[in-house]
């Protein structure tokens, strides 16, 4: 099966065929959080499906380049900093740590960038891009000193969201402060400055003011990512209006198709209803941790059910998580055990069924369930194996090898087992010294003597890597 994905504009799967099928990376964007407070888990959902996006593409041998934006400037982060009576900048920056803290003990890989709203030229490309709009007539500035799109002159508006614009107008005019608008369902580029904004503003052409949320993300994404992506993701919730204007604006300025692939994760709800902030039903990582869990069994709890099946968070739940990674845990103790002793008696079991297995079912929209209903089949069938002693120590290494390749996408290893023991980190050191004098000799030793303790060392752009070598424990 080819790997394919749901595309929310289509509402079908579709095979994926990245725009440029040369060796170049895959152009993803991701929306990241609203910085104006601790992003809740709900959120984290969001971003361990997409985590879980990019290491399928790798493992499929893709490169893949990920921007993740930092709403850091927006009604609510306004709102929150002038209720905290502090500058804006002061106010995001917790948030901003906090949420690089949680991505982490969620082992969430880094995107490659994380440009933030605030940055002047991610502002200059917001406004260059709403003056283009504006020369196109595809925006206009109104009476109250403020620019909107003109949603009227872009057919395509609704597109993503299959909306019907003349449902949009039947409403009417809704809120006094649309008053200024030609059309109700016309959004604000660029906000001109007012009381509540305080000293939050940048000068423009249309005086001074603030960008919409919208256009934050067009400018972020076409400034690092070039006119056109690959892949753009985020949470269901996002689909309208926040991804239909997006494209509405990047489409406007540039004239080419924006996205290839929409895809967009359900909700984690609290009793059938979204985790939100808004209804004070969330937890965040650090309330889960306080209950005693880690981030491995919280990563696994979001991960295991398709992104595009909501997914009721229950203490339950993290239970269920708790077992099933301990039955992995022992599984491998296990492997490692058998893998360790030489010359170990028993017969071969071929992981080679499951290899595939576990790899097609996520190139099969990212069907995580069946991915691991195939890993706790083969669980089941080795464990067997092992109890009669009908596994022998070659197996069971090529079982941990398995491992180590899903465990790429899965990364779900316990943290004893990635614990570098410190007689391990100074050999390493002492090598990194030895091939720095160029010492080729002395590094071969040392890597040796690394060897015999169990870990592999790799030579990586950013310094040495040290990881476990599959068959000890
Ligand atoms: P925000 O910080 O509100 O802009 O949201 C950041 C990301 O989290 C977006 O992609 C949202 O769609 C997503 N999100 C928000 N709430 C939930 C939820 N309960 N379940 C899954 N994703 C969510
Ligand atoms: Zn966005």
């Amino acid at each position: 099966m080819p790997l394919q994905f749901s595309n929310t504009c289509s509402r079908k799967v579709e095979e994926f065929e990245p725009r440029d099928p040369t060796a170049r990376p895959i152009k993803m964007y991701t929306c990241g959080p609203t910085v104006y407070s601790r992003a809740h888990i709900g959120n984290f959902r969001a971003y361990v499906f997409e985590d879980l996006l990019q290491r399928h593409l790798e493992l499929r041998g893709y490169k893949v380049h990920r921007v993740m934006n930092i709403t850091d400037v927006d009604d609510k982060t306004i709102r929150g900093a002038r209720e905290a009576n502090v500058p804006l900048a002061k106010f995001t920056e917790q948030f901003k740590q906090a949420f690089f803290e949680d991505a982490k003990t969620l082992r969430i890989k880094r995107a490659d960038e994380f440009p933030c709203a605030t940055d002047q030229r991610y502002i200059d490309r917001m406004i260059e891009m709403i003056s283009t709009l504006i020369s196109k007539g595809l925006a206009y500035h109104a009476d109250d000193k403020s620019v909107y799109f003109r949603i009227d002159k872009f057919p395509d508006y609704g597109r993503l969201a299959h909306f019907d614009l003349t449902q949009l107008q039947s409403t009417g005019r809704v809120k006094h402060d649309e008053y200024d608008k030609e059309h109700v369902g016309d959004f604000a580029l660029w906000k001109a400055s007012d009381e509540e904004d305080g000293d939050v503003k940048w000068d423009s052409p249309w005086g001074a003011g603030r960008p919409g949320w919208h256009i934050e993300c067009s400018a972020m994404s076409t400034a690092l990512l070039g006119d056109q992506i690959d892949i753009h993701c985020g949470g269901v919730d996002n689909i309208f209006p926040h991804h239909e204007a997006e494209i509405a604006q990047s489409e406007g300025v540039t004239g080419k198709k924006f996205v290839r692939y929409w895809l967009h994760c359900a909700h984690l709800l609290v009793d059938g209803q979204k985790m939100a902030k808004s209804l004070g039903n969330f937890y965040t990582v650090p309330d889960v941790l306080a209950k005693g869990y880690t981030g491995r069994e919280l990563r696994y709890a979001l991960v295991r059910v398709h992104y595009r099946v909501p997914l009721n968070f229950t203490w339950e739940g993290m239970n269920e998580a708790r077992e099933s990674l301990a039955r992995i845990d022992e599984w491998l103790a296990r492997l490692r055990e058998v893998a360790g002793k030489a010359n170990a008696e028993g017969t071969t079991t071929s992981p080679q069924r499951p290899i595939t297995a576990f790899e097609n079912a996520l190139d099969d929209d990212l069907n995580i369930s069946a991915a691991l209903g195939f890993l706790f089949e083969s669980i089941r069938e080795t464990n067997r194996a092992m109890d009669q002693n009908e596994m022998d120590a070659h197996s069971a290494g090529a079982w941990l090898d398995w491992w180590k390749r899903i465990n790429i996408v899965l990364d779900l290893e316990s943290e004893a087992e990635m614990r570098i023991p410190a007689e391990v980190t100074k050999l390493a050191q002492q090598r990194e010294n030895a091939r720095h004098e160029k010492n080729w000799k002395r590094s071969d030793e040392l890597r040796e003597q690394i060897s015999a303790l169990g870990w592999d060392v790799r030579d990586a752009k950013d310094g040495p890597k040290l990881t476990r070598r599959s068959g000890s424990h």
